[in-house]
Order: C-alpha cells, then structure tokens, then sequence
C-alpha cells in the first residue's frame, strides 16, 4: 500500500487525485510552479513542493524536478492526471528507473498509442474497427494524391505525433490535397517536431463515441460504456454526456467487448480511453488515450465508481475492485467545460476571481480549483472548471444542468457559461440530434460579434 504520492498536475486534476488519495488514507504532495504558490491544489494537498518558473516546460513538465520532489518528500508513486506528463512514455521509463511507481500504464502502451500510425495498426490486428485510409504514414505528394483517388474525397491528412486537434487538414477534392498535405506537414513539424502524417477517409456527419476500459495489467479489463463528446469546437471537446444518446445497448455491449477484448490481450494498466467516430451505425477508431480523460466523471457518475481511487488501486497491484457484471448503467451525466475565456473569439482571460460560488445539490458535481480572490494565471490551460450533473435520464440531466448554471457564480473573469446558456436552449441538444459538426457551424451563426 502505498503510504504518499505525489500529484505532477495542478488545477481541477490534481484536486481530483488529491481527495481519492485522501479517501484511501493516502498522503499526498503538490508540485507547483511559482505562479501556482497560492492554488488550490497547494492548500489541499498535505505537503507541496515548488518545482520552477510559470512556464509548464520549466515546472510541471520538467522531470528532473519532478523526480527530486519525491526523492525529497518520500512518496513512493506519481499520478500525472492529464495532459503535462501523463503521455510521457520516457517520463515513465525514469519514474521506473528511479523505484518509483507510475499511476498509469506502461511504457511501451504510451509509445504505442502515442504513435497514431503504430495505434492504428496494433488496434487492426486486435479486431478494432478503423477508418479507412493509409497502411502508414504518407511520405510524399504524390502518394497522397494516388491514395486518396483511391480511398475517394474527402479526406483528412493527420500528424503521426498528433494531438489536441493539430495538424489536421481537409481536402474536399483533388483541388485541395496540395494544400491540405503540405499545411498538415509544417503544423505537424512546428507542434510536435515530426512532420510525418497519415491520411484517413473523412468522415460527413461522424459523432465522437469514447469507450472508457479500465485494465488490471494482468489480462484482466472491463469497458465502462461510451461518452458522447461530439460537441466540439476546434476539434476540443467542450460538452460531454453518457450513455451516448444515440447509441443502443447492443451496440454498446458489443463495441464494449470488443474494446475490453483489446486492452485485456495487451495487458493493458489502468484507465484508458479509446475513441471512435460513429457514423450509420458503424465504430471507427481514431485513436487511444492512456490516461484518465477530462470527462471521466460523467462515467463515473453513471457507473458511480471511482476511477482515480481505481487506477491507485491497481498501481499498487491490487485487484481492480469491479468486474464487467458488476457494471450497470444508472441514469444520464452531462459535463461541460467552463473556461475562463471571452466570448464569441474564445480569448483566453485570465485574471483576479472576485466572487466565485459554486452550484450544489442533489446530482451536481464542480471540479474546480477556483476559490475567491483566486487569480487565474495566464501559462496555463484556460479550463476554469467542470460542471457535472446526473439525473435519472437525459431530460433530468439537462434541467439539472439549467437549474446548476444558474446557481454558478464566477464574477471577475469573462468565462463560456453564456455558451452553455445558449446551447441549452436549443431543440437540437434536448433531442440529442448533432453530430462533430454542430457546434461549429451553431457558433457561426449565433455567436457571431
Ligand atoms: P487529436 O489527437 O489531435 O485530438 P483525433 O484523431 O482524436 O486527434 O481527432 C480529433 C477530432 O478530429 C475528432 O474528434 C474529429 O472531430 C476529427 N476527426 C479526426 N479524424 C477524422 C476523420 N477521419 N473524419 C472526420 N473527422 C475526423
């Protein structure tokens, strides 16, 4: 058992990992940068360490410190939350090297799943369904412009190393691919430093289906149902629900097992989460993320289990504490993702909280690291907080989500709750009719100045 870990995250995550490890009777330690010395997850946690300068490069992605506040504090496990380290398959290797233990999967799993082409493949072989389109990365134009009149238009030109929506481009047709593939490159080169890409089918009217799986690390897993997060802009999730509206429980069984299947033959540790476009009634794998997700808590309220108290559990070697007949759906969760920006340009707004208040009662949930007085500091991710509400179906969960919204105060920075205003007034999102496009082309013509 461990006695103390420590949290290589700040904001709402770390604040997340903090209370499960408390609930265990965990110790746990806060790392910060210096623009963090004041944050939340500081004065939670039971001992912090400073570990540089504002910029994520110099503190909560530099390794060397990161190791050193363990070796100084004595905790014997790191959980990285999201983002930052926690796809970091070197970062793991030196965890390990050092003795200690990393809250996560393994590092040959990160480096498999964070190569998109290597995923791809190794997803095909364990009987995954995958979008159509290139064995492999495209080296050159002309192999782009053979493949794609092969595979047809439109298509999408993706970075190998991608994330977080960059290096993507479209081309509608022949006229495009030019400029598709050579922009998708230099994205992909200036983001990541890997300029290779691969190029998939584009998919119309796809929603964005997750399944959440969960491994012991010993051929054991479960799947824990989909979420819905097809609300995007950018290619950025910013409202997330489960069960998916749109998808039948046959479906999610047999899309389940075979995801559970997956991870179980890989050995596969801890949470992950494995992302599909759905479209006519068919799964297509996009890729897998080896971590705890943004929006696990709206499966964790549908499932009601603990999924960071989980990962702890496993990481010590011990059993996880449910098996897939133990999982049964209760109701409906909504998140949304409130961050500090202005609308309708999305500019980030950092800044001083002068009043915060954060809704309650029955079936809401706030993941926040905000308090009053709290100034937002302007290095980081603008995710202020997340919303959760769980009602007994999706028409509950929805009114739970107005009636919450309306208690919510955050006064002193401009922040996208006017969004979510918005959107809840729409037909759309109470019939659950929308697809990865929808939000895109809503803000267009409401948002605009
Ligand atoms: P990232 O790792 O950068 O987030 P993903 O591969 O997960 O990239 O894709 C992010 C989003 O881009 C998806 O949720 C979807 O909206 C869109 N997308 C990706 N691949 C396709 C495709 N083949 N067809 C249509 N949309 C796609």
């Amino acid at each position: 058992m461990f006695d103390k870990i420590l949290v290589a995250n700040r904001g709402e995550i770390a604040l997340r990992v903090i209370r499960a490890a408390r609930e265990m009777g965990i110790q746990s330690v806060a790392v910060h940068s210096t623009a963090d010395a004041d944050a939340m997850h500081v004065r939670m946690a039971d001992e912090s360490v400073c570990i540089g300068p504002p910029p994520g490069a110099e503190s909560y992605l530099s390794i060397p410190a990161i190791i050193a506040a363990c070796e100084v504090t004595g905790a014997q496990a790191i959980h990285p939350g999201y983002g930052f380290l926690s796809e970091n398959a070197t970062f793991v290797q030196i965890v390990e090297d050092h003795g200690l233990t990393f809250i996560g999967p393994t590092a040959e799993h990160i480096r498999i799943m964070g190569d998109k082409i290597t995923a791809k493949d190794t997803m095909k072989e364990l009987g995954v369904p995958c979008v159509p389109g290139s064995d492999g990365g495209v080296p050159t134009l002309e192999a782009a412009k053979t493949l794609c009149d092969d595979i047809g238009y439109p298509v999408i030109v993706k970075a190998t190393a991608g994330g977080g929506g960059r290096g993507m481009k479209v081309a509608t047709s022949a006229a495009d691919i030019e400029t598709a593939f050579r922009t998708a490159r230099s994205e992909a080169k200036a983001a990541f430093g890997n300029d290779e890409v691969y190029i998939e089918k584009y998919l119309t009217t796809p929603r964005h289906i997750e399944i959440q799986v969960f491994g012991d690390g010993k051929g054991k897993a479960v799947h824990l149902g989909e979420r819905d997060c097809s609300l995007q802009r950018r290619h950025q999730k910013v409202f997330e629900e489960a069960p998916g509206p749109a998808i039948s429980p046959e479906e999610r069984a047999r899309i389940g097992k075979t995801c559970s299947d997956a991870v179980a033959r890989i050995n596969y540790t801890g949470a992950g989460t494995i992302e599909f476009l759905y479209e006519n009634g068919e799964f297509y794998f996009i890729e897998m993320n080896t971590r705890l997700q943004v929006e696990h808590p709206v499966t964790e309220a549908i499932f009601g289990v603990d999924l960071v108290r989980e990962q702890i559990r496993v990481a010590e070697g011990l059993p996880m504490s449910f098996g897939q007949d133990d999982l049964a759906i209760n109701g409906h969760a909504i998140e949304v993702r409130i961050n500090a920006e202005k609308l309708p340009e999305f500019a980030p707004r950092p800044g001083k909280i002068t009043q915060f208040h954060a809704p309650g009662g029955l079936g809401v949930r706030m993941d926040s690291a905000l308090y009053d007085g709290y100034s937002i500091p302007p290095y980081y991710d603008s995710l202020i907080a997340k919303l959760i509400v769980h009602g007994q179906d999706r028409a509950s969960a929805l009114s739970r989500l107005h009636r919450a919204l309306g208690e919510l105060i955050v006064d002193g920075v401009d922040t996208t709750v006017p969004l979510f205003h918005a959107l809840l007034a729409e037909d759309d999102i109470h019939s659950g009719n929308y697809n990865i496009h929808w939000l895109e082309k809503w803000l267009q013509t409401n948002l605009q100045d």
